[in-house]
């Protein structure tokens, strides 16, 4: 069934504990911290219902509809009608929602699509992932990962050396039921106002880390769990033409704190092995399905660049110097490759099992590295091109309730081309693009959602097919010899 933005919000009514500080918030719906993201993702699930996108998000299995991300591919017509799927909520978001439903709805899809993962270990409940993915597509449910160690907290040696507990999530008791877990887990975007989580290890754990492989799909609202939020930045905006991107897309960020937290066995996918934990993820479609999306979710966020780039320079009269032309055709030919490397995954897509088919997986860690490494660099271009513009404009647009300021600032602020309140609005959202708390929140997201740089480039070489590069080289080598030196 496909919810409605209404009882998406309804649904996150399920008596969940979110910390601010000292703050105890019991419905994310009615909060200033959380009321305009969970709109905001309301709002995407009335697109996703309406009637003129209803045949492109979803699909027919059954005589019941299911949303797109929740199509296992069997053909090429299926990737890309999963991209296009993934780029109508990338495009409508702007590429500024990295959890967006679609995004580990993917995960968990990618999982289903090769259960042998789990059917070949010890630790894994293949029957058990089944269930859940049936349930999370029949009742469209909005879920996030939880799926890193919190840092400092990734070395048990170092705590047992100081005859401390690492904080760490891990199981402490088993039952006929289901097991109990106490600890931590890193960071949960999403969280405040997602249905459930998939909480699990994307990091490698020791074998003898056997009890924190714990893998399972879980509602928020478990007796002892708690989450704990970073500092919300929407609720610090009074007006959404000051900071619109803050306003909307300020996605939150939880801890998860579980303490004697008790979890059915119907919700377990891993217990107790290490190196199942992750490859559940890496070995299975997961990772490669949910970080196409993310792929997509950064063109977007190109575009979005690209555009405030070229209406940033109309406004300042520098569009047309050439040195800033160049600049422009520069970020032009990135977002077009970057575009491309999307649409070369489709192409050079892989057989996963007899059944199903996957995009390149080289090609999405290609983008994967290079959007984290270059993430940063294009805001700053955008940046420069701002100059310092942004903090010739008054502190508050509220200035316009006042007739006489709002006379100055019209004869004074105005250009020739832009009126006053315009050029505000432009350069604010330009503002909260490359420059405002929001903007350097999503800095750090860029780099780090997937795990820092290294551990992509990791990706990018356990799949390079290193010895096809090697016969090159050795081809060319039998080409020629040691010089004849006989004669
Ligand atoms: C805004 C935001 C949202 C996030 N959302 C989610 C989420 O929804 N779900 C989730 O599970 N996680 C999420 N994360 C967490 C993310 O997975 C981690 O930030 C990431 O894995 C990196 O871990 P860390 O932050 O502890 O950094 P660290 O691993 O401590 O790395 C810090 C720095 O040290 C360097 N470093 C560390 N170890 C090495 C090494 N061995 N070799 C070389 N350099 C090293 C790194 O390159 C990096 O520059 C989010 C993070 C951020 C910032």
């Amino acid at each position: 069934m496909l919810k409605s933005g209404k009882e998406y919000l309804d649904s996150l009514k399920d008596g969940r504990v979110i910390y601010i500080g000292d703050e105890t918030v019991l419905d994310p719906t009615t909060h200033p911290a959380f009321d305009r993201i969970a709109n905001t993702y309301a709002a995407l699930y009335d697109q996703k219902k309406a009637p003129e996108n209803i045949d492109l998000m979803s699909y027919e299995e059954k005589g019941e509809r299911f949303s797109t991300y929740f199509l296992k591919p069997r053909t090429q017509a299926d990737l890309e009608k999963r991209t296009r799927a993934h780029r109508f909520i990338t495009e409508w978001s702007y590429g500024l929602l990295g959890r967006s439903p679609d995004a580990t709805a993917s995960n968990v899809t990618g999982m289903a699509m090769k259960p042998t993962v789990l059917e070949d270990n010890d630790g894994g409940f293949p029957e058990h992932l089944s269930v859940l993915w049936e349930h999370l597509r029949t009742d469209d449910i909005f879920l996030t990962y939880a799926i890193v160690p919190p840092p400092a907290a990734r070395n048990p040696q170092y705590y047992q050396s100081k005859g401390i507990e690492s904080p760490t999530l891990r199981v402490t008791k088993e039952d006929d039921a289901g097991v109990t877990i106490n600890g931590m887990k890193f960071l949960a975007t999403g969280a405040a106002v997602a249905n459930e989580v998939i909480v699990g290890n994307i990091l490698p754990l020791a074998p003898d880390q056997a009890a924190e492989s714990i893998t399972c799909i879980i509602p928020f609202n478990l007796p002892g769990m708690s989450l704990w939020a970073r500092k919300p930045i929407a609720e610090d905006v009074k007006y959404e033409f000051e900071a619109p991107l803050s306003f909307r897309y300020d996605e939150s960020d939880c801890m998860l704190v579980f303490e004697d937290v008790h979890i059915p066995w119907e919700n377990v996918i891993v217990h107790n092995n290490a190196p199942l934990s992750r490859d559940v993820f890496i070995k299975s479609a997961s990772h490669v399905l949910s970080n196409h999306q993310s792929n997509c979710r950064f063109h977007s966020k190109m575009r979005l660049v690209l555009g405030m780039a070229s209406m940033i320079t109309k406004a300042t009269g520098a569009h047309d110097v050439p040195a800033v032309r160049e600049t422009l055709g520069r970020l032009a030919a990135m977002e077009a490759g970057f575009g491309a490397l999307i649409d070369a995954q489709i192409y050079a897509h892989e057989q996963l099992t007899e059944e199903f088919v996957l995009y390149s997986r080289r090609y999405m860690y290609a983008g994967l590295a290079w959007a984290a490494e270059h993430h940063s660099a294009l805001l700053d271009t955008v940046r420069e091109l701002m100059g310092g513009g942004v903090f010739q404009f008054p502190a508050s647009i509220n200035l316009v309730r006042d007739p006489t300021l709002k006379t100055m600032f019209d004869k004074y602020w105005s250009t020739v081309d832009d009126a006053s309140v315009d050029r505000m609005k432009l350069f604010s959202l330009a503002w909260d693009l490359v420059g405002s708390a929001h903007a350097s929140r999503l800095q750090s997201y860029e780099k780090f959602f997937v795990g820092p740089v290294f551990s992509i480039r990791n990706y990018s070489y356990i799949n390079a097919p290193w010895d096809e590069f090697d016969a090159i080289v050795e081809d060319l080598m039998q080409q020629y010899d040691v010089p004849d030196f006989t004669n």
